[in-house]
């Protein structure tokens, strides 16, 4: 049963992803096979890849951790699932189930928490290969149900952008005429302003590319500033309720805290290398609050999927062929994405 799965892996920090391949392990009582058919490309893929992230990286690295694909095998003990059934991977692919975050649906916050790629692998040993593959092996408490009627290639980076976004916005209830700013129209951010919209904030995008505009607008933003008009931004002062902040790259978060209201939030997402510099009367004049989100639970990403099929919502992507990993890549640096890389993984079968 133990089969050879091909894949695309870093094997450096400065190498191009190159072909590789590995065995995943044979489906445990518990577990479920799934033959990848589409995995989307995430900034965290750059930056572990790159080790980018304080040396944390373990190579061979195989990123991706927005799968969706199709069930091959199920273990006896399987409830959820069966050969033959769409199903989705996201960020996580174990924990502990039994701590006070696991109890409470929060398994991304876990201590014992099992990550998609560069993690280490408590079942199998070494560390775990993520979706940049033809298959992978999951525990049934960590794959998602998929809808039969949806888009599948589109639905993959809502199990990465998408929880990421929904998660913060419903912790933070954000609803009916609040006004909430998204910073950075990339993945995440296109999902942050859709989701925003959705709940019926009025949105408006902070954005370094003037080209992106229209697509903001077409995805609900009801505003677009650029971010590098020093006077645009000046005249944001003291307007938001809440501020998601979803750049990959050292920037001025400074900036963004003073167009928050009194006592409104700044939620970062995005994780820059580098440490972020902040001034002390950004968040003291006004009791600004600077926050971040991690991912979002199990069950709040299959919620997620569920509002997104129900509600019609999908992720807008460029689907690329395995081998076009690494422009895509480069792409992604120069913010030229439009608005998630998503891999046909049949190109690499
Ligand atoms: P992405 O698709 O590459 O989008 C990032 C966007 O940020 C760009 O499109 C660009 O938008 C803006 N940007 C890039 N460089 C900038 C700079 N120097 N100054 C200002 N704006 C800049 O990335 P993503 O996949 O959405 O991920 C974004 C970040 O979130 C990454 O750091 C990633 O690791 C992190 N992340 C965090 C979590 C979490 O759980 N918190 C989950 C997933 C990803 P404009 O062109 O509109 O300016
Ligand atoms: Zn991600």
């Amino acid at each position: 049963m133990t089969t050879n799965t091909k894949a695309y892996a870093a094997h450096s920090a400065k190498s191009p992803l190159a072909p590789f391949s590995f065995t995943r392990r044979d489906p445990l009582p518990n577990d479920v096979k799934i033959d990848i058919l589409f995995c989307g490309v995430c900034h965290s893929d750059i930056h572990t890849a790159r080790n980018e992230w304080g040396g944390t990286t373990t190579y061979p690295c195989v990123p991706g951790h927005e799968i969706v694909g199709r069930v091959v095998a199920a273990g006896r003990d399987v409830k959820k699932f069966k050969e033959g059934d769409l199903a989705a991977v996201g960020c996580m692919v174990d924990a502990c189930l039994e701590c006070l975050s696991c109890e409470e649906n929060l398994e991304q916050f876990c201590e014992d928490v099992t990550f998609t790629y560069n993690s280490p692998d408590k079942v199998s040993g070494g560390h775990t290969f993520g979706g940049y593959s033809t298959s992978i092996v999951v525990k049934e408490d960590f794959v998602l149900r998929v809808n039969k009627d949806v888009d599948l290639a589109p639905t993959a980076p809502l199990l990465c952008a998408g929880i990421t976004t929904y998660s913060p916005l419903r912790h933070h209830k954000i609803d009916k005429g609040m006004k909430v700013g998204v910073v950075g129209l990339g993945g995440l951010g296109h999902m942050g302003v859709k989701f925003a919209h959705a709940f019926g904030a009025e949105v408006t995008l902070f954005t370094t590319s003037p080209s992106k505009a229209a697509d903001a607008k077409r995805f609900g933003a009801d505003e677009i500033v650029i971010s590098k008009d020093e006077d645009a931004m000046k005249a944001q002062a003291l307007k938001f309720d809440f501020i998601l902040d979803t750049v990959s790259a050292k920037h001025d978060i400074d900036a963004y805290l003073e167009t928050l209201k009194r006592d409104g939030t700044l939620c970062l997402l995005g994780a820059p290398p580098e440490p972020i510099p902040l001034g002390a009367f950004s968040i003291i004049r006004w009791r600004h609050r600077l926050t971040g989100s991690l991912i979002g639970g199990i069950r709040e990403t299959q919620e997620m999927l569920d509002y997104c099929a129900e509600h019609g919502i999908t992720c807008d992507i460029e689907m690329i062929r395995m081998d076009q990993i690494n422009d895509a890549y480069e792409r992604m640096l120069k913010s030229d994405v439009k608005y998630r890389f998503v891999i046909d993984m049949a190109s690499l079968k």
